[in-house]
């Protein structure tokens, strides 16, 4: 059969019904206990879209819960600094989807309510076409199908879809055939279900065809050569390397540190200054091995070089020289910085107190 055959019998009625409801009895069944999903509410379903998109659900559910607690309601996350957000954020990366909530928590405070539609929701910061739709199922039973990656696979391989999924043409066969399989009656039940699929089944290296709910009705089921093949994606490109130098400058329990650009890589957030001070400090060299790092496009190699200053007023004068502020290593502790520091901070750690008893 060829690719618009395997289309048009994926659309067929009688074999999307089976679908829905082998989906829906497996979901009811299987479905995690997850903290969005038994205190259902908007606010709680938008935040878990928002932080589980590049994120693990291991990670994002004591997360999810720490940043309630920090802003229980959207006023309160309106109402918080940038600063505050970005704190509470921490360790889940990808801080722009921190600051895009933060826009849109205002947006939604200054309209007195959440939006009801997912046209209004997709209008808002942050908020792609996947993400409203999620919400927009899950929060106000709106039937409308949410596409991510796991959708996409499970559609793909269901489907045998052997268009890239990434590519205009692949997207849109995902997507006719996303909305030709919703549940019109359950779609929020039904969009969990197939994600759930996706996250515990259907899953990219292995398809657990055995066990699976759809299997009646997918074109891979039990052919390992045509699922481990699906989706088909296009070459992702080589992220660019990137040497960084970062000088970590002392003096007794303070550190020059600065705050990086509005825009780009780690927007606002704190970091250490990349121009070295003069040579009346002395220099420590590496202070460990440099580290490696990954962003979506970069590979970063980031090497600490530490400084010892003769006095506090040296240390102020080349806080200013390179504009950035001197501050205790508990106060920068208390700011928002890159994940790679963090992840370095017990390394830090050791020289700050070196840096004290000195
Ligand atoms: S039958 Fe197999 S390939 Fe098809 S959706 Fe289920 S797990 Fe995936």
């Amino acid at each position: 059969m060829n690719d618009q055959g395997f289309l048009q019998n994926s659309l067929d009625p009688k074999r999307t019904t089976v679908a829905q409801k082998a989906l829906r009895t497996w979901y009811l069944g299987h479905a995690r206990d997850l903290p969005w999903r038994s205190e259902p509410s908007l606010y709680g379903t938008w935040l878990s879209e928002i932080m589980l998109q590049q994120t693990r659900v291991e990670t994002g559910v004591p997360k999810w819960h720490a940043f309630r607690e920090a802003f229980p309601s959207v006023a309160d996350l309106a109402r918080a600094t940038e600063d505050e957000v970005l704190k509470a954020w921490e360790g889940l990366g990808y801080y722009r989807r921190a600051r895009l909530l933060h826009r849109a928590a205002k947006a939604i405070h200054e309209a007195g309510d959440f939006p009801s539609t997912h046209a209004e929701w997709l209008a808002l910061p942050g908020i792609g076409p996947y993400t409203a739709a999620a919400i927009a199922s899950i929060g106000l039973g709106e039937a409308v199908a949410a596409v991510d990656g796991n959708v996409q696979r499970v559609v793909a391989r269901w489907a045998g879809i052997r268009q890239a999924v990434d590519s205009k043409d692949g997207a849109r066969a995902v997507g006719l055939v996303a909305d030709a399989l919703l549940d019109t009656n359950h779609p929020g039940d039904h969009n969990q279900a197939v994600m759930e699929l996706g996250a515990l089944v259907c899953t990219p290296r292995a398809a657990q065809c055995g066990t699976c709910p759809l299997a009646a009705t997918c074109t891979s089921a039990g052919r390992e050569e045509a699922w481990t093949n699906l989706p088909v994606k296009q070459p992702k490109k080589k992220p660019v390397p990137w040497d960084l130098d970062w000088h970590v400058a002392t003096c007794g329990d303070l550190v020059v540190v600065v705050q990086r650009p509005d825009s780009g890589v780690w927007a606002k957030m704190w970091t250490f200054p990349e121009g070295p001070p003069s040579n009346r400090f002395a220099a420590l060299g590496l202070l460990f091995d440099p580290v490696t790092h990954i962003l979506s496009h970069r590979r970063i190699t980031a090497s600490f070089h530490g400084w010892q200053a003769p006095d506090e007023a040296s240390l102020r004068s080349y806080a200013d020289e390179v504009a950035a502020y001197v501050m205790t290593w508990e106060e920068l502790g208390a700011l928002a910085r890159p994940r790679l520091l963090t992840k370095m901070w017990e390394e830090l750690s050791d020289v700050w107190t070196a840096s004290e008893r000195a």
